[in-house]
């Protein structure tokens, strides 16, 4: 496509997505390339995205970042799963925890095969007991290891962790540019950018452009016209309304998901304060509806007015196409029911690293990282289908359609393999493991007819001794961490932060 090397890299949009974008680069190429990340003042960003999964805490690592700093920076608390309510049934609950459920034993099938065997002899207790991260969340406890060191991810406040990682990455080099984008300039014959150019009368050049202009898509949806792929038919929920409040409880390890007649509602503690918002389809609720009910379920007092978010389910055609990468809401967006956003845009700078194009945009480094962006994106959907699909509800119009709705094939596959006798896998570049599958799954009651006849292979007396010893010692190893609240105070501790800032009433916004 082009042998032009490259040597400057404009990030445009000083979001999440664009910071750590900034961040990653400088830190793993600094003197190798010259980052300039333009944003404006005037443009706010979402405002949400403050559930995380464990790859954040890998990405974190790369960058070297530490973990008690960036915690009372972001006023981060743990999150060990994430906890699910009204989803299979009214009044269902469960947690789709982070860490592994019981072992694997020599023999080659995964334990919820031993374990619904169990099951079906009369024993094995329930799947939680199995899971140190499932057992601890449930408990509000938590502890950085050795020895126990429970896998985990974080809830953030999104600004400031924006602004923790600007800290870095100025000092670090990457030059900041306040300004508002006017226009993108494409080179007459290759259609390549070339320049953007400021309100204030600035141009900027580089040789590649990361695009994280949120859902606008400045660059790679407006200016080079790559089409959005809009997966609305299978995730219907296109709106949220989200507002912040002042804790009134301990904060727990983990995330609320709770489903109502037409969408779900989330509740993310913080250190100081709590993250909710209502998710909803726009078909099945209006507006002032989804607010008033919001307003009316969250327990402390707002510390913000609330705003409205329009979202699209789906992703660029293209994440790559020409000298430009779109990360972020720029490159894709899929609904925030298992927080897999930041997620996506962290795997896909630490992609565009390992390949970096220095020698230019060659078709074949686009493909590729084309191919598997398509891969992360997909997998996730169709886990996110899932919750959706998998349930008893037949409440309201909107469950109804998402219990009846036609399935992308892929899914339709594992679903089979999972109801004739418990398969499930995990896919090359896919986020989710066996272990979310069947948590999941099992937890909407999708019971399947049979079980790997493997689980059959250990002597019952051995089966019954093993299960009963794993469930002992994760007893024992919760019963040995500190509370969550404990843990946070003694190890992260952040300020109390200035609760006078308002937001907009809207932020009218789609892919
Ligand atoms: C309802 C909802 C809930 C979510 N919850 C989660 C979650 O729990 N976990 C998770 O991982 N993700 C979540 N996400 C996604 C998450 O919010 C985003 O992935 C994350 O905030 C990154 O956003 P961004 O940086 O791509 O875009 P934005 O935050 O929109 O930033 C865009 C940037 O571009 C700049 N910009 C735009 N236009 C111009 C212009 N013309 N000139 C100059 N600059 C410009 C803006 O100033 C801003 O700096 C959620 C999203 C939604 C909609």
């Amino acid at each position: 496509m082009s042998d032009r090397s490259v040597k400057h890299v404009v990030v445009a949009g000083g979001g999440t997505a664009g910071w750590v974008t900034a961040t990653a680069l400088v830190r793993h190429m600094g003197p190798l390339i010259d980052i300039t990340l333009v944003e404006s003042d005037e443009i706010s960003t979402i405002g949400v995205g403050e559930s995380t999964v464990p790859t954040f805490k890998t990405f974190h690592n790369l960058m070297g970042i530490k973990e008690d700093a960036f915690m009372s920076a972001a006023q981060a608390t743990i999150k060990l799963g994430i906890e699910f309510r009204n989803w299979g049934r009214i009044g269902d609950r469960y947690i789709h925890p982070f860490g592994t459920i019981g072992r694997r034993w020599s023999w080659m099938a995964d334990f919820h095969h031993f374990w619904l065997h169990a099951r079906a002899r009369g024993f094995g207790g329930e799947l939680n007991e199995y899971c140190l991260e499932w057992a601890a969340g449930e408990a509000n406890r938590m502890s950085a290891g050795p020895p126990i060191a429970p896998s985990h991810a974080y809830h953030i406040d999104a600004a400031s962790y924006t602004r923790f990682l600007r800290g870095l990455a100025e000092p670090a080099g990457v030059k900041r540019v306040e300004g508002k984008i006017r226009h993108v300039a494409l080179a007459p014959e290759s259609g390549f950018i070339e320049v953007i150019e400021l309100e204030s009368g600035a141009r900027i050049e580089a040789d590649l452009f990361i695009d994280c202009t949120g859902f606008r898509s400045l660059l790679l949806g407006q200016a080079l016209g790559v089409g959005f792929e809009d997966w609305g038919r299978w995730i219907t929920t296109d709106r949220a309304v989200a507002v912040q409040s002042r804790s009134v409880h301990p904060p727990q390890p983990y995330t609320s998901a709770i489903a109502h007649e037409a969408g779900w509602r989330w509740r993310i503690p913080l250190q100081h304060r709590e993250g909710n918002g209502f998710v909803f389809c726009s078909q099945s609720m209006s507006d002032d509806e989804a607010q008033a009910r919001l307003m009316a379920e969250i327990d402390g007092e707002p510390v913000v007015d609330p705003w409205l978010v329009r979202f699209q389910t789906g992703m660029r055609v293209q994440s790559w196409s020409r000298n430009c990468v779109g990360l972020g809401l720029a490159g894709g967006f899929i609904e925030p029911l298992e927080s897999t956003s930041i997620h996506l845009m962290m795997a896909a700078v630490t992609r565009l690293i390992e390949d970096f194009p220095f020698n230019g945009c060659t078709d074949a480094l686009v493909n590729r990282f084309n191919e598997k962006s398509r891969q992360e994106y997909e997998n996730i959907r169709d886990f996110i289908i899932l919750h959706y699909h998998i349930t008893e509800r037949d409440d309201s119009d909107f469950w109804r359609h998402c219990r009846t709705m036609e399935l992308p094939d892929s899914l339709k596959e594992r679903l089979a393999l999972w109801r004739e006798d418990a398969r499930a896998y995990q896919m090359p570049h896919e986020l989710f493991r066996v272990d979310s599958w069947a948590s999941v799954l099992l937890g909407q009651r999708a019971r399947p007819h049979g079980y790997h006849h493997l689980a059959r292979m250990m002597p019952e007396q051995q089966l019954r001794d093993e299960l009963a010893r794993m469930r002992a010692e994760i007893a024992e190893l919760v019963e040995a961490m500190p509370s969550h609240p404990d843990f946070l105070r003694a190890y992260c501790p952040a300020e109390e932060p200035d609760f006078q800032r308002s937001r907009p009433a809207e932020i009218a916004l789609s892919g």
